[in-house]
């Protein structure tokens, strides 16, 4: 099992790097990804945090002996912009923080989804930020998108994202899944097992991001 969305200290979490890969360790996960907010919020993660971050993700990767993935999540901007630090990162997902009209955030995501390269795409249809009419044909526009261009689905436990009759437009349609719990504190990592058990119920054969490693 794996967990790849986990913030830490670096943006608006609470953990250290070493607390967050002790307990995934303890936790018996195979991988996480520690995946800060972007600098589009004051307290993100620049380029000089993600170097400091990043000496510690090797650092305890190495003495916990498990993979830590260096990411970052991008908030997706007017116009599906994304505000990427000049940094190498290994996971880089995006997802929509504003309340939008239902207009807008379809709009703003097929654009980003067509001018940007990422990994995964976070957290479809959080109701946390105000909800939209979700419109099953723009839905299955997005998921043409992300199969053309590569980038895998989240299912993510923290915001209870996509929703099942999502999941249920994506069977049969041979997307990539990643996983994750979003959580900014310690006690919630690798709370992940809900959206194995939501693959398993919608999709068929899903295929996921670290599969095969
Ligand atoms: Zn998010
Ligand atoms: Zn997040």
């Amino acid at each position: 099992m794996y967990d790849l969305h986990i913030h830490s200290h670096y943006s608006d979490g609470s953990a250290k790097i070493e607390e967050i890969v002790r307990k995934a360790k303890e936790k018996k996960l195979k991988a996480i990804a520690i995946v800060d907010h972007s600098v589009e919020h004051k307290f993100g993660l620049t380029e000089a945090k993600a170097r400091k971050r990043q000496e510690k993700i090797e650092r305890f990767s190495a003495k916990y002996d498990i993979t830590v993935l260096s990411g970052i999540e991008c908030g997706i901007l007017a116009d599906g912009e994304i505000a990427l630090p000049d940094f190498k990162f290994d996971l880089v997902i995006a997802s929509i923080h504003n309340p939008l009209s239902t207009n807008e955030y379809y709009r703003r995501i097929t654009e980003c989804i067509k001018k940007n390269d990422f990994d995964v795409l976070g957290h479809l249809h959080s109701t946390l930020f105000g909800s939209v009419n979700e419109d099953p044909e723009k839905d299955l526009e997005i998921i043409d998108l992300l199969k053309e261009r590569g980038i895998a689905l989240e299912i993510n436990t923290g915001h209870n994202a996509p929703p099942d009759n999502f999941l249920q437009l994506c069977r049969g349609k041979r997307l990539r899944y990643s996983v994750g719990s979003d959580t900014h504190v310690v006690s919630r990592i690798g709370d992940v097992s809900k959206a194995f058990g939501l693959a398993r119920k919608f999709l068929t054969n899903a295929k996921f991001l670290l599969d095969g490693r």
